[in-house]
């Protein structure tokens, strides 16, 4: 085949078992396809072939030998830069992290390397995860595979990106406000998170931390589904995290195809279906409510009040938080440091420019939007009524959870807009994260599937979400309306860019 590249992880990891290919060739066929395509598309930060290389050599080598391997080995992937890899360069896509090496891996990087999978590289973002386009990385612009002139999404859209376009067959991202499931769904992706503590923050640079959970992306929601369990752990060195049986979400994925839809509930929120969605999305979205019904699912309608506050109260909560994480970036103890020119350098002057020279726009403006919530005067005003929209917001969770399964929304209001569009427009590109900040504050876990095309051709997603520790429900109604919308994967701008770097 001369494709490999198109191969699903799970296609790719039977055919390694088979030895219809080896980790080599389908490791070298990646990176040939990122070398080809990426100085255009800009999804990745840092691609290491030379490790890449030899990893895919010592498992082709061990399975050669007749060592029985974990059931992914071999299977290239692609991990968000937010992510600590010991040995390798994580930026944040940030200034103030330029040429970082982390000392030691995130908890799931470890994981991933115990399944034996090939990291090829590390995915852009918008700087700290702060954006929804991807157009605030401090390093490049990433660029959608359906359509070159508008954005992946974001924060997670090289990692998106990468997918779509083929570069990799999954790969991880972090959602705090969506950051998993909007750039999922302008893609044409599966995007999942889980629920919160269901895979270790350990080691995964902090944003919010009470809203920050990482998750798979991938072309399909098998693929999706393995890696979850790949990536979930216990894990005793982050104090979030849940020690709890969530069954396999491989298991999810294959009894959702067989067994369908007969017999769930399925909820559909009032508060996100209408006014902020555009005509495209809604429409899409009916569609598949009728697929819902027509396939024996019972639809009943839930009245969520409390979601219209959600991006205020998210704005507070996020950006308290980020403004304490992001402290720690003083160019004294690690990270780079600037020293001011002209004046005599004192340890305040050099943490002034470190921070000014370091961050970028969007940053700073979380930074003092958050010191402000969280100050004195203001603390029970801001930082206290956002906290309680947050306990409101979960109770109608809950009141919605005793008359249904599993809830379904558009995942985002529109399909991907044009680059520059909402770049000086705060308020419209907050609003990208309507319906999927709820889930965040429940620490529910949601995922967006692909939903066939709405306005120019350009991908909807639907998302799903379900209540905390059913993520097993979730993977199921995931992979039954996969099954029955049958999107046809074929990103549009991917001849454009074949045209763009001489294909
Ligand atoms: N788009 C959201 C934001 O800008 C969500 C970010 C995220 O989930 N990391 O904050």
């Amino acid at each position: 085949m001369s494709e490999l590249y198109k191969l699903s992880a799970w296609e790719i990891a039977n055919k390694l078992r088979l030895r219809e290919i080896s980790s080599l060739e389908i490791t070298q066929a990646f990176l040939d396809r990122i070398n080809q395509t990426d100085d255009k598309l800009g999804a990745f930060l840092l691609v290491d072939d030379k490790i890449a290389i030899e990893t895919a050599k010592k498992i082709d080598s061990s399975r050669l030998k007749g060592d029985t391997l974990p059931k992914m080995a071999g299977v290239p992937i692609a991990i968000k830069d937010l992510i600590c890899t010991k040995g390798l360069v994580t930026t944040a896509a940030s200034k103030i992290l330029q040429n970082w090496v982390p000392p030691y891996d995130a908890t799931l990087v470890e994981n991933i390397k115990d399944n034996g999978l090939i990291i090829l590289g590390k995915t852009n973002l918008d700087e700290f995860a702060m954006g929804s386009s991807t157009e605030r990385s401090a390093y490049k612009l990433c660029l959608n595979p359906w359509d070159l002139n508008t954005v992946p999404g974001g924060s997670s859209g090289g990692s998106a990106a990468s997918v779509a376009a083929w570069q990799t067959p999954f790969s991880v991202g972090t959602d705090t406000g969506g950051s998993i499931r909007q750039p999922a769904s302008l893609t044409g992706i599966v995007g999942a998170k889980p629920t919160y503590g269901g895979i270790s923050r350990y080691g995964i640079i902090a944003m919010a931390s009470s809203l920050d959970q990482a998750g798979p992306m991938a072309r399909c929601v098998l693929d999706a589904a393995i890696l979850h369990d790949i990536l979930s752990s216990y894990d005793m060195q982050d104090s979030t995290s849940l020690n709890y049986d969530f069954g396999s979400m491989e298991q999810a994925a294959i009894e959702g195809t067989n067994q369908g839809l007969k017999g769930l509930k399925v909820g559909i929120i009032k508060q996100l279906t209408g006014e902020g969605f555009s005509k495209g999305i809604l429409a899409a979205f009916n569609k598949v409510v009728a697929l819902l019904v027509n396939n024996g699912a019972e639809i009943v309608e839930v009245d969520c009040p409390n979601f219209q506050y959600s991006i205020g109260a998210y704005q507070i909560l996020m950006a308290s938080e980020a403004s304490s994480n992001l402290a720690r970036y003083d160019g004294m103890r690690y990270g780079k440091r600037f020293l001011p020119d002209k004046q005599t350098v004192t340890a305040e002057s050099m943490m002034k420019t470190t921070r000014d020279i370091g961050f970028g726009f969007e940053v700073k403006r979380r930074i003092i939007l958050g010191t402000y919530a969280l100050s004195a005067g203001s603390y029970e005003a801001y930082y206290g009524a956002a906290q309680k929209v947050r306990t409101l917001i979960k109770g109608d969770f809950t009141r919605a959870y005793k008359q249904v399964d599993c809830l379904i929304s558009p995942t985002v209001p529109t399909v991907a807009f044009k680059i520059g569009e909402q770049l000086d427009d705060p308020m419209a590109m907050y609003m990208n994260d309507l319906a999927t900040i709820p889930a965040n504050f429940g620490g529910m876990p949601a995922m967006s599937i692909p939903n066939g095309l709405a306005a120019n051709n350009l991908p909807s997603g639907l998302q799903i979400i379900a209540p905390q520790f059913k993520d097993y429900n979730m993977y199921f109604l995931a992979s039954a309306l996969e099954k029955l919308i049958n999107f046809n994967f074929n990103p549009s701008g991917l001849t454009q860019l074949s045209k763009a770097v001489n294909l």
